[in-house]
């Protein structure tokens, strides 16, 4: 197990192999005008592969791939099996838009993989079309159907919530009812310095604060004969999770509802992970804009020099990110 400077065990890894999308949502990129990253300045699948393999060493057990949309890149899968048989690499795990997933999932559970978050913030087709700037949304719902039928455990649902969009919450809370589904409400985050030009223009007046999602929720189930959501706890267990969601639950429900506040309630105490960006920047914290050029260290072929990289950016990161928030990247190019 490796451990920062301040004493937190760091064994998570979340890698963005691509910095593209076949969606555009408002709050993560903006329509055009993304100066993409040229092919050879990205990683290539086998640099990111060496990475693991060396970040396995130094006691990283969990790799989450992710984007910009991680599907959408050239051979997703066999990276997914060259990982999986890293010795030391016990789970891998995928944030994806669902939209591929009912074409590939399949050969992305043979090649290994074993859990999928899966992006949504709206139940509406319409308010999905705006949201994403032209998604269908029966490609999510088909995505997630993929992913139930071919068995990743845990599959999560991500929704943002946001102000403005007025989401109903209680509809996607049901989503738990019947099925294995792990609902997750997160906070927005306004990071992306041109998102916030070119986006909506929302701000941290946008932020629904977890509690208050909860209690809008909860006012709603009560009405609608539900009941409260109550707090999982060791007999009814939410999903096994990576990261510092709480999750709660309704009676007799087969998944989980789940919550993430960076904002209001941030959980650096508990970071666990590094973050890698599909140009093999390194990043030790999400809200901070330092970074850790790995992929000159990966190029120098110097195994020892990745090593030092690793541990230097291990060593920097901040004890708490002192809800700064804006970061030069965009979310799509960090990797949410
Ligand atoms: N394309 C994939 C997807 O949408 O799941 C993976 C990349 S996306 C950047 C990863 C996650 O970041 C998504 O769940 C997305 O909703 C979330 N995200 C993007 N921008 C965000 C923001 N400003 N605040 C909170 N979450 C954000
Ligand atoms: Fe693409 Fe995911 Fe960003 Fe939406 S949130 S634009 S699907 S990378």
């Amino acid at each position: 197990m490796a451990y920062d400077q301040h004493g937190r065990a760091i064994d998570y890894l979340r890698i963005s192999v691509t910095d593209r999308c076949n969606l555009r949502c408002l709050y993560c990129m903006p329509e055009e005008g993304v100066a993409w990253k040229p092919r050879k300045a990205m990683l290539t699948l086998e640099e990111i592969c060496r990475l693991v393999r060396i970040a396995s060493g130094e006691g990283f057990s969990r790799i989450r791939l992710t984007g910009g949309e991680p599907l959408v890149r050239l051979g997703i899968a066999d990276l997914v099996r060259d990982i999986v048989r890293v010795a030391g690499i016990e789970s891998v795990a995928m944030t994806t838009n669902g939209i591929l997933l009912p074409k590939m999932a399949k050969t992305l559970k043979d090649a290994g993989l074993k859990r999928v978050n899966i992006s949504l913030d709206t139940l509406d087709p319409a308010q999905f079309a705006h949201v994403t700037r032209w998604g269908d949304i029966n490609d999510v719902f088909a995505g997630i159907e993929a992913a139930l039928a071919v068995g990743f455990d845990p599959v999560k649902i991500n929704t943002v919530v946001v102000r403005s969009l007025n989401q109903d919450l209680l509809s996607f809370a049901r989503l738990s009812l019947d099925r294995p589904l792990h609902v997750r409400f997160i906070e927005y985050m306004p990071v992306g310095d041109s998102c916030g030009g070119e986006g909506l223009g929302w701000s941290e007046s946008d932020t629904i604060p977890n509690e208050e999602i909860i209690g809008i929720i909860n006012e709603r189930a009560r009405a609608a004969g539900l009941g409260d959501l109550v707090p999982c706890n060791s007999t009814t267990r939410g999903p096994d999770g990576w990261g510092p969601a709480r999750y709660y639950h309704f009676d007799g429900a087969q998944g989980s509802v789940g919550f993430i506040s960076a904002l209001s309630r941030h959980f650096c105490s508990e970071c666990n992970r590094l973050r890698l960006t599909a140009e093999g920047q390194l990043r030790p914290c999400l809200f901070s804009d330092d970074e850790y050029d790995m992929r000159h260290a990966l190029r120098s072929h110097d195994d020892d020099a990745v090593r030092d990289m690793l541990r230097l950016a291990l060593s920097a990161k901040p004890e708490e990110h002192h809800h700064k928030v804006g970061t030069k990247r965009l979310m799509s190019q960090i990797g949410g």
